[in-house]
């Protein structure tokens, strides 16, 4: 990353950094997940090349060094969601990091009669593990409606929530809509009856600044890869009094503190979550990738997103035959249909042009079904995006448009 490229005032133009973006292609499906700059791939050799070596039970310098980057690592993602290291989860993903939420404190605290709220724009990794919770302890969910500009609406949830919820768990930023959620004032909802809440933050991580503090939810999940990281790593951010509270999700090595045929007890938080040789390496691409994100600044990322996204809404609105989903402000995402084409055609013919965009129900047909829609077409923007990509996606469905007549 150069200076020039980070220059204030100047757009931010940073595709030189990312080797798997070839000039003329316009990469726009960051939102399933993003490409990688060249700092994260260093750090990802480097782990494996010259330092490498496993955490937390060699007894010889190598290891011993690793450990502590593998920490370092730890403390370096928790400072940038506003949290200390001791309170990161490292996970697969959000998707594990939801269903170790569900199996360990839903199915610890959850019983029969009790219930889970949830939105209709959800990703299924925030709406199955909750289904099979609800199944195992005998919960049900409710689900709160979008407004008519398709974000989660808030006075709904505020007049459907009773003492009952014992679980709220929403989307940071949609992953379809790119629709932002006022996390703060959906905490304060949820807590006014006495309910924990979680947040998807796989989408929000990647394009707004997040403080878990500030934002006031209990549990807060994402991905790596969707944050320029490496896939295989993510986060699970939980209050310490909670995640002390919570049983083990997983048994095996390195979560215990002894073992015996008769008993087995277990590690403090978070290593009692951790179970097995951790994805190590993972870990420090992901530190890397915070690094990255860290220097450019994520207002400046935020800012740089939405001018894209709203420039991309504005040509697609010209278009007549085209229907441009979710709010005006939306976070770097924006979803659309098109009168009599298919979105898997849509996103073929973008192919053949160099755009590269998601086409489908993106893992979230309750929502689709509200919308009316099979799929959508998707056009997802990330730090090396520029006004060129917007124009390639432009003129590539003005070609999509000519070839349907
Ligand atoms: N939630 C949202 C909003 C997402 O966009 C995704 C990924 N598409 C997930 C959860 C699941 O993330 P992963 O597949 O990395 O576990």
């Amino acid at each position: 990353m150069t200076d020039t490229a980070l220059a204030a005032g100047r757009p931010l133009d940073l595709v030189a950094d990312f080797p798997a973006i070839p000039a003329g292609w316009a990469y726009l499906d960051t939102a399933a997940t993003a490409q990688k700059p060249k700092p994260v791939i260093d750090a990802i050799t480097r782990g494996y090349d010259t330092t490498y070596a496993t955490v937390h039970r060699g007894v010889y310098q190598r290891s011993a060094d690793m450990t502590l980057a593998y920490e370092a690592a730890r403390a370096n993602i928790a400072d940038l969601i506003g949290a200390p290291a001791n309170e990161i989860v490292f996970v697969r993903g959000a998707t594990e990091a939801i269903n170790l939420v569900a199996q360990s404190w839903a199915a610890q605290n959850l019983k029969p009669g009790d219930r889970i709220l949830l939105s209709m724009l959800e990703h299924h990794s925030n709406i199955v593990p909750w289904q099979m919770v609800a199944e195992r302890v005998g919960a049900a969910i409710d689900v709160i409606p979008l407004t008519a500009d398709h974000r989660i609406d808030l006075d709904a949830m505020a007049a459907m929530i009773r003492p009952e919820h014992k679980l709220v768990a929403l989307a940071h930023v949609s992953n379809v809509l790119g629709s932002i959620l006022d996390v703060a004032k959906a905490s304060e909802i949820a807590h006014a009856v006495g309910a924990k809440i979680l947040i998807d933050g796989c989408q929000a991580v990647p394009r707004v600044a997040v403080d878990v503090a500030a934002l006031g939810c209990d549990f807060y999940v994402f991905s790596g890869h969707k944050l320029y990281g490496p896939t295989g790593i993510g986060v699970l951010w939980a209050r310490a009094d909670l995640l002390d509270a919570m049983p083990p999700y997983q048994g095996g090595g390195s979560m215990i503190d002894r073992v015996s045929f008769e008993r087995t007890t277990y590690a403090p938080a978070p290593t009692r979550f951790e179970a097995g040789t951790p994805h190590i390496v993972g870990a420090l691409g992901l530190s890397a990738a915070v690094d990255y994100v860290r220097a450019i600044g994520l207002d400046r990322i935020h800012a740089h997103e939405t001018a894209l996204v709203r420039e991309a809404r504005a040509a697609l609105s010209h278009i007549n035959s085209i229907r441009v989903l979710g709010p005006d402000d939306s976070a770097g995402i924006v979803s659309f249909v098109m009168e009599g084409v298919h979105p898997h055609d849509i996103g073929t013919i973008l192919d053949e042009s160099r755009v590269a965009i998601r086409a489908g129900h993106h893992c979230a047909q309750p929502l689709m079904a509200a919308l009316g829609v099979e799929a959508t077409a998707r056009a997802s923007f990330a730090v090396y995006n520029g006004p060129g990509d917007v124009a390639a996606l432009a003129a590539g469905i003005e070609r999509v448009k000519r070839i349907f007549g």
